[in-house]
């Protein structure tokens, strides 16, 4: 696995994004990848006397990596969230209607509802035991959310398909009565254990289909979750290809939780990264200026210029798949960037020798955002709000280009290396 998450290229993007359908698998895929390449594990319920050198500690579906030497030169730190918007098992899930068996499920975050949709669907998850917690996943197509056929839906084409997320989305999964304890046995069984050790889930649904390069001459990348695996991808390979003693320090947050707000024990507003810059630091002395020397990128999905719909973007900031990196501006602060930020991360990018963009969203629009001004509130730091442009954002199924990710990651590298 850890070989897979190393691979340099579009072939280690694919395998590592088939290989996470949960935020869960994004963070024991790139603790495998950081601890073949030399890192160590931290755990949080200990006292660290020394916090220097490679490592990185996980908490749930986040993950922060490090190389420390010296905190003379503050912080170089990239982050980027490990959850994707999809749909949720209920904690009471077997149902079922008219002689099918279903799985009640919750939207989780701005789900493109549609997309979910005559999909052959798999679970994947974690489940609690009385000593701790071990994922799961079923990559058989189990489930599915059936389309109404057109013949019963007349309007469908004319008014737009709208859907009820508790009465539309719930999936079929057998036939016959529903089955009380059906789910959590399954699941137990996936996971490895018996019925009665699993007292609980974290379950969530994902595509089958597999990641592939599409486009005539393989300009794109066809694949879920891009937003925003790409980006937890493209730093961890900045991360693993920096120097061992980096200065300054380099830094790699995957966050869970940005497509619901970002507020819980581990997402990008809680504590999790200043608690453990200070316990890198070694003081809350030490930290101050460090963090104060420091530069902070928040890397995420950006949008294309969509060629069905022009007019949704602003026109002076068309953004292009295969044009390098995008940052983001907003003068409403839903991206944090500003002017030192853009800089930083131009220069960065002209270091690394590709192009980059700059993104505006409409004035009539509102603006999406996401973990860059939240971690730039929580801690003081000048960030930066750069991604990948891709197209279908929150759908099942999303697209971007192929060489852009390759970009990025060449980017991030040379912003982790770039003196502040
Ligand atoms: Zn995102």
């Amino acid at each position: 696995m850890a070989e897979d998450a190393l691979n340099w290229g579009v072939e280690g993007l694919l395998a590592s994004i088939d290989a996470c359908p949960t935020p869960f698998h994004v963070v024991e895929r790139a603790a495998a990848a950081l601890t073949a390449a030399g890192f160590t594990q931290m755990d949080e319920v200990t006292v660290w006397p020394d916090a220097s050198g490679s490592r990185f500690v996980c908490r749930d579906g986040s993950l922060i990596a490090w190389r420390h030497r010296t905190c003379e030169e503050g912080f170089r730190i990239i982050g980027a969230h490990t959850d994707s918007p999809n749909l949720r098992i209920t904690p009471q899930p077997d149902t079922g209607q008219v002689g099918f068996r279903q799985l009640g499920v919750e939207v989780y975050g701005g789900v493109l509802l549609n997309s979910w949709l005559d999909r052959d669907l798999g679970v994947a998850g974690r489940v609690a035991t009385s000593s701790g917690t071990r994922l799961f996943r079923i990559d058989e197509a189990v489930l599915r959310v059936p389309q109404l056929a057109i013949h019963l839906d007349r309007e469908v084409n004319q008014k737009g398909l709208l859907l009820n997320p508790q009465t539309h989305l719930t999936p079929v999964w057998g036939l016959g009565l529903r089955s009380p304890g059906e789910f959590p046995d399954v699941v137990a069984e996936a996971a490895g254990l018996g019925s009665d050790e699993v007292l609980a889930w974290d379950a969530m649904l994902h595509d089958l289909t597999p990641s592939t390069v599409g486009g005539l001459d393989g300009e794109f990348i066809f694949a879920p979750r891009i937003d925003n695996q790409v980006s937890c991808w493209a730093g961890l390979q900045a991360l693993l290809d920096s120097p061992a003693g980096a200065v300054p320090s380099a830094v790699l947050c995957l966050f869970d939780h940005e497509e619901v707000g970002s507020v819980s024990a581990q997402g990008a507003t809680s504590p999790l990264l200043t608690t453990v810059l200070e316990r890198i630091a070694g003081s809350r002395d030490a930290l101050h200026p460090a963090l104060a020397r420091s530069l902070c990128l928040s890397a995420d999905g950006a949008h294309a210029t969509h060629p069905n719909y022009p007019e949704r973007h602003e026109p002076d900031h068309h953004i292009a798949i295969g044009a390098g990196p995008v940052i983001k501006r907003n003068a409403n602060l839903r991206y944090a960037t500003d002017a030192v930020g853009e800089a930083a991360f131009a220069a960065a990018c002209e270091k690394a020798g590709v192009s980059h963009q700059v993104y505006a969203h409409r004035s009539d629009m509102p603006c999406g955002s996401t973990i860059g001004p939240l971690a730039a509130a929580n801690t003081g730091v000048t960030t930066v709000d750069a991604g990948v442009a891709q197209l279908s954002m929150h759908s099942a199924r999303e697209m971007c280009g192929t060489q852009d990710p390759l970009d990025f990651a060449q980017a991030l590298g040379a912003f982790l290396s770039a003196a502040t």
